[in-house]
């Protein structure tokens, strides 16, 4: 009797002393319920305990991070918490439709299963907004918000910014979610992501944060290590050649897939208890990053090694494998065009003249508060186009355009359809060959409705020619364009990343103007050229297609077009005779 009492009274007590020392990690252990009503559990994810003990000491926190390794739950039990003292909370998800889940199944359901969390929403003080956007509770607010929605939270001063999943974000509003911390006292900013490619998104928060690795000890030689992917699961034995460290594995797959110490070579408890080693520790920003060797305790090895093998097979499997197993980023050939690449398709011989007699040019043009033009050239050389820049600028509406159009000679155009829609209907009222773009990332083939002057475009597809036109280098640029700040700002500002459904997508991280009338300007080009027009794009699309896991006879079965392809067919005569 007396030993139980005892018992009982220390628990409380380790309870209570949890309570005060770190709240979230107390809120965790003995209150919260995951969104299928369990307690968490912290035996084989011990990497959690720090990073719970951070959200409650640390103002900077970043995750870069595999996927399922139970982070998300952390900033719900977190940003909860906080609201529960009174702050306010700003919680960005990705989009609109990713924030209004997030909210009505994962959080609505679990306060409701969290008898103190429906204390807390019951209590809020004011009167009580509790809707997708907005949450009262306990003595805070919550504002969800997506990040493509920046009318959604310039008017909102937080305390704490949540970035989850921050890599599928609108790069350039979230940019700006920080100065929403600037009058208040607290100012916590908390980041977390998959990553997708270096230097954007998570990847920018973890290069200047602490750096943290999680680290074992091996129990037979006692020698502490991370757990890494190439060190202690798979060597690498040539380039994209890579054998498994599991010689009995090797010999019977249904085994369970061991990890090595990178020492001895004796096989680890991936689940051991272990600390995170900061690379920098003196940083104000602190940075944890986890993978799915110490952080899936869901999946097997076997079947993280399995994935591995197969995804060594294609780029994007890889990169896919990188991102969501291993929680690093990817450096991928191509994934941004620099100042580089378009140096390099410069020459100090070309002059870009003042106007233009001759045939052959082709005008792109991005409508914002001004207009981006890009005017080029097309010469095609055995087969071969090159495309020399006639003209680089802004103009303030459609008049403007017109004369750019006529002093350069320019056969054909394409301009954005969206959003300034009237600038673009006036603009074509007046030129005859000016085409609107819509951007559309389910047409599976370009399309071109000539009657209503509209191309329906994939948008990855569109800026991908404008990435093959530099390293094909068939630009031919003058050597003023190396001064062109804002031109070579908005052609480097994009990155070409993986996003949650697996799919290729240019995310921009600044203004990026430039780059769009080009892509305009190489539709007006394949349109007037004469070599296979739009071939690039029917390919492209083609790829993407794939990755969609549909046929091309399924998709030209859908547009009900079998023969000669829609857009070959769609466009032949265009080049005949049409002027400005
Ligand atoms: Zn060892």
């Amino acid at each position: 009797m007396a030993l139980a009492t005892q018992e009982t009274v220390s628990l409380e007590d380790r309870e209570e002393e949890l309570r005060r020392t770190n709240h979230k990690l107390y809120l965790a252990i003995c209150h919260h319920r995951s969104t299928r009503g369990k307690p968490l559990e912290f035996g084989k994810m011990k990497f959690l305990v720090p990073i719970y003990k951070a959200l409650d000491n640390k103002r900077e926190l970043c995750v870069q991070k595999s996927v399922q390794c139970g982070v998300s739950e952390a900033l719900v039990v977190s940003h909860l918490e906080e609201a529960a003292k009174g702050l306010a909370i700003l919680y960005v998800l990705p989009k609109t439709d990713n924030r209004n889940s997030f909210v009505q199944t994962r959080i609505n359901r679990m306060i409701k299963s969290v008898p103190l969390y429906e204390k807390l929403l019951q209590s809020a003080s004011v009167a009580k907004a509790d809707s997708v956007m907005l949450k009262h509770y306990g003595r805070g607010i919550i504002k969800y918000v997506a990040s493509n929605s920046w009318a959604d939270f310039k008017e909102f001063p937080a305390d704490a910014l949540y970035l989850d999943e921050k890599d599928q974000m609108d790069q350039v509003v979230i940019s700006m979610a920080p100065d929403r911390l600037q009058s208040s006292e607290h100012r916590l900013y908390r980041a977390v992501a998959n990553p997708t490619v270096e230097e954007f998104g998570i990847d920018v928060d973890w290069r200047e944060s602490t750096q943290g690795e999680w680290n074992i000890r091996c129990e037979s030689c006692r020698t502490w290590q991370t757990l890494d992917w190439f060190e202690n699961v798979v060597e690498t034995v040539g380039t994209n050649d890579f054998r498994s460290r599991d010689k009995e594995w090797v010999k019977d797959p249904t085994n369970e897939h061991g990890v090595f110490c990178v020492r001895c070579g004796k096989p680890l408890d991936r689940f051991a208890a272990g600390k995170y080693v900061h690379a920098h520790p003196n940083r104000k920003k602190v940075g944890f990053r986890i993978n799915q060797i110490f952080g899936a305790r869901h999946i097997p090895m076997s079947e993280i090694v399995e994935a591995f093998f197969r995804a060594t097979k294609n780029q994007t499997d890889l990169q896919l494998f990188y991102n969501s197993r291993l929680g690093i980023p990817f450096t991928a050939k191509g994934s941004k065009i620099t100042r580089g690449d378009i140096f390099s398709c410069t020459t100090a011989e070309y002059q870009a003249p003042d106007n233009f007699e001759g045939t052959g040019a082709v005008l792109g043009a991005d409508v914002g508060k001004v207009i981006h033009v890009a005017i080029r050239r097309v010469v095609t050389t055995k087969g071969n186009p090159n495309y020399p820049l006639l003209y680089l600028g802004k103009v303030r509406d459609e008049n403007g355009l017109l004369r750019l159009a006529r002093r350069f000679n320019v056969k054909f155009g394409v301009i954005d359809a969206l959003p300034e829609t009237r600038t673009v209907q006036r603009a074509q009222a007046i030129m005859s060959s000016l085409y609107a773009a819509y951007y559309n990332d389910s047409a599976r083939y370009p399309r071109l409705d000539k009657q209503n002057k509209a191309i329906t475009i994939d948008r990855t597809v569109s800026l991908d020619r404008v990435r093959e036109a530099i390293d094909a280098k068939q630009y031919i640029n003058p050597e003023a364009i190396k001064n062109a700040k804002e031109y070579l700002d908005h052609m480097s500002s994009s990155v070409r990343v993986l996003d949650d459904k697996g799919r290729f997508v240019w995310r921009e991280t600044g203004a990026d103007h430039y780059l769009h009338s080009e892509a305009y300007c190489l539709m007006a080009a394949d349109m007037l050229a004469s070599r296979n027009i739009f071939q690039f794009y029917e390919e492209e699309s083609e790829e993407r297609e794939e990755q969609r896991g549909k046929t091309r006879d399924e998709v030209l079965g859908e547009i009900g077009e079998r023969e000669g392809g829609p857009t070959r067919q769609g466009i032949t005569g265009i080049n005949a005779g049409d002027t400005w």
